[in-house]
């Protein structure tokens, strides 16, 4: 099949485009190169079935693909957060442009959705009927409510022109080809400990979050594509949930550092607790994580410690 991954260059996009490359396929991978990388995807290029397209998904494109993975747009607050317009307008308007191509050419076309649109949730664990509690004008609302929206017209497409559609929420993940300064808590913190730098938590440090390998993700991903059963909303995530404070000592441990735990602020609307409930997943995708955070750390800090040392 001929497959389009938008955001294609990126962390969990790079990794897909490999895996799809790996079964045979041929693979576009359209990028504006905000927080993706030639780097990234450097080791794909010589393949013949692989093309690289620089484009923004803000503007509209006429492909003839089989398959569409949606992945363009920033996933990091410090990078959403950079230009908050551009991130609404890349969740909502690059959702019309690809749901316009996947209704013309008949493609099926997957959303990659996000554990923020349940907000700040005030239900444990999350399940996929839960509507979420989000602050409509806060800092992370640029993204949260720009993917709310991208979900609401994945459904409608589906609903009013039949567009053949696959959503999934993903809860954080991690692992090799996350930028070194891209905000995020796993990346920070192994950065943090490899150099020997203060490790920064942002507020007490209990709030939680659940974190999945991103090998297990994009067999999620895979597996969700695959299936005629249910379009979802579908959770895809590792239910193994760990405060900050834990996920540093873990590091810290793991990388052998002698980096001091400091403080900072919490920024604002920062959630108190995540951890998705997987059960559709399982008996629908019959797909669960296997990479303990233990497992899934080490091979992040093996990267991370490769890249620092060659400079990259
Ligand atoms: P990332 O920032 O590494 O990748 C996003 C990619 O999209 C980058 O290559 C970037 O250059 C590209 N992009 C951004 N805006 C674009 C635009 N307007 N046009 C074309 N390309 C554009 O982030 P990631 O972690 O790989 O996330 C990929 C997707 O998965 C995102 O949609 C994100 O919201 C979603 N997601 C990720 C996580 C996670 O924990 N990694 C969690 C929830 C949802
Ligand atoms: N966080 C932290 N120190 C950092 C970066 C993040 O304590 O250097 C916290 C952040 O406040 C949040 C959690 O780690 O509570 C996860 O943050 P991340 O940006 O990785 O993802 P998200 O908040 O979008 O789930």
């Amino acid at each position: 099949m001929r497959i389009l991954v938008t955001g294609g260059a990126g962390f969990l996009g790079s990794h897909l485009c490999e895996r799809l490359l790996s079964s045979g396929h041929e693979v576009i991978c359209l990028d504006n190169f905000f927080t993706g990388r030639m780097d990234n995807i450097a080791h794909l290029r010589d393949i013949s079935r692989f093309e690289i397209i620089r484009h923004d998904v803000t503007e509209p494109i006429l492909l003839e693909v089989d398959l569409i993975f949606n992945l363009a747009c920033p996933a990091s607050p410090v990078h959403y957060q950079h230009n908050p317009v551009k991130t609404i307008k890349t969740s909502v308007m690059g959702a019309i442009h690809m749901l316009g191509l996947a209704k013309r050419v008949h493609a099926r076309i997957l959303q990659a959705s996000t554990s923020e649109v349940y907000g700040d949730p005030t239900e444990h664990p999350q399940k996929e009927g839960y509507w979420g509690n989000v602050n409509p004008i806060g800092i992370r609302s640029c993204y949260d409510e720009g993917k709310r929206v991208a979900e609401t017209l994945f459904m409608d497409y589906h609903r009013q022109n039949k567009v053949d559609i696959r959503i999934v929420r993903i809860f954080n993940t991690y692992g090799p080809r996350m930028l070194a300064n891209d905000g995020r808590v796993v990346s920070n913190f192994i950065v943090q400990a490899l150099q020997g730098q203060d490790i920064t938590i942002y507020g007490n440090g209990l709030q939680t979050r659940s974190f999945c390998y991103v090998d297990d993700l994009i067999s999620g991903f895979i597996s969700m594509m695959d299936q005629t059963q249910t379009v979802g909303p579908i959770n895809i995530g590792n239910p193994s949930e760990f405060t900050m404070l834990q996920l540093a000592e873990e590091v810290i441990r793991l990388t052998g550092s002698k980096s001091k735990i400091v403080y900072q602020p919490l920024p604002g609307d920062d959630p108190q607790k995540r951890r998705p409930d997987i059960s559709q997943a399982k008996e629908i995708l019959n797909w669960e994580p296997v990479v303990s955070l233990e497992e899934g750390l080490i091979k992040t800090i093996t990267y991370f410690d490769r890249s620092i040392s060659s400079g990259v």
